[in-house]
């Protein structure tokens, strides 16, 4: 196969239980040594569809193909992928040297290369030093870690990753975020990742596929889900961003995007929507400015309420009809700002840029 086949392409994969329809009809590929997050909130489809990557599931319609070549008859442990879920099973009485040399055993592999293969795994993981211990002697982190290098032991063209980290505290799931991000980098596997958490998304996918109602919305990279999301879905579950309801006119002002009760609003308009159109505006709260002064431009409003999050302060204010979220890092704050309470008149703007028209509903 050449450099460019895919590592995983779908045609028209689709899954119904019955009546209910969980998988749309969906086409998707997915390149060589990709970092790709399927990410959505719970019931989504997310796993059903990872299942049927795997041949855990089999597809109502459509075909799977795994490095140019279709798998629909082949089953599940004859594909070349490998699996990671939340609730992975360590064996409780093997070592982690034998827990991760598990499956090459298996495989009958070779003494000397087992042994390897089996050191360079553990040393991918930074677990060297804890190859003689048993599962209970490690923290779940370190368990978790184990189980990552079971994955990829065996170097997989994929590995998928179902809410890997689901199970750990705050901390330790940001720090394997960036373990994991650079494992897979530097054994260069593509990585199936679902999540539902978006900032996990964000931080460690090459593309991200948004999903929602057994849909595909969106397939793009962080940043561009993140500053051209194509929908209103895409723009309220990737950040915080404020969606406000609007119509485009025409009028002596030219063609722009009126809001009921704050008038016209800075946005930048394409021209595929209509004059009449009822439009959202999406605007995230970082791009938004926050003075106690009124200037050319910015809606006048109440503070109804503001929060201190250590390296920013998140401001809801009342205008017009709206309540906008705001953010103010807090080195930019104004002391005349600071000392306003709920309740005080505040301006709010932003810059034509940060205004992004999308479709209604
Ligand atoms: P979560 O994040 O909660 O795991 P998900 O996005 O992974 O959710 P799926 O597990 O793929 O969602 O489920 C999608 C839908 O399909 C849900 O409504 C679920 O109830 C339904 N479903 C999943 N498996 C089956 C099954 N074996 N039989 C019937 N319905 C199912």
């Amino acid at each position: 196969m050449t450099q460019t086949t895919p590592a995983v392409r779908l045609r028209g994969i689709t899954k119904s239980f019955g009546s209910n329809l969980v998988v749309e009809p969906l086409d998707l590929e997915i390149g060589r040594n990709e970092f790709f997050s399927i990410l959505g909130p719970s019931g989504c489809g997310k796993t059903t569809l990872m299942r049927m990557i795997t041949g855990f599931e089999t597809p109502s319609g459509g075909s799977v193909e795994l490095d140019g070549k279709t798998v629909d008859r082949v089953p599940t442990r004859q594909r070349d992928l490998n699996m990671l879920f939340q609730s992975y099973a360590l064996f409780p009485h093997l070592s982690v040297y034998e827990n991760v040399a598990f499956e090459l055993r298996v495989r009958k592999t070779a003494k000397a290369e087992l042994d390897t293969r089996v050191r360079e795994a553990l040393a991918l993981v930074r677990l060297e030093d804890f190859a003689k211990r048993k599962p209970s002697e490690l923290s779940g982190g370190q368990r978790q870690r184990v189980a990552l290098a079971r994955a990829v032991v065996g170097r997989p063209a994929v590995v998928l990753l179902d809410e890997p980290l689901g199970a750990l505290d705050q901390k330790l799931r940001k720090e394997m975020q960036f373990e994991l991000k650079r494992l897979q980098k530097e054994v260069g596997i593509t990585f199936i990742y679902v999540t539902h958490d978006q900032e996990e998304a964000l931080t460690m996918s090459d593309r991200i596929a948004v999903m929602s109602h057994g849909r595909v919305l969106q397939v793009a990279s962080p940043t561009e889900i993140y500053d051209a999301p194509i929908s209103k879905f895409v723009a309220g579950f990737i950040g915080s961003c404020n969606l406000i309801d609007g119509v485009v006119t025409d009028d002596n002002g030219g063609r722009r995007v009126v809001v009921p009760g704050l008038g016209p609003v800075p946005a930048t308009l394409p021209d595929d929507f209509a004059t009449g159109t009822p439009v959202a505006l999406g605007v995230r709260p970082e791009r938004t400015t926050l003075t106690d002064q009124p200037s050319e431009g910015a809606f006048e409003g109440v503070i109804s309420e503001r929060v201190f999050l250590g390296d920013e302060w998140t401001y809801h204010v009342r205008a017009g009809d709206q309540t906008l979220t705001v953010r103010v890092p807090s080195g930019e704050m104004s002391a005349a700002l600071a000392s306003l309470p709920e309740g005080g008149r505040v301006w709010v703007s932003w810059p034509a840029a940060a205004g992004r028209v999308l479709p209604a509903d």
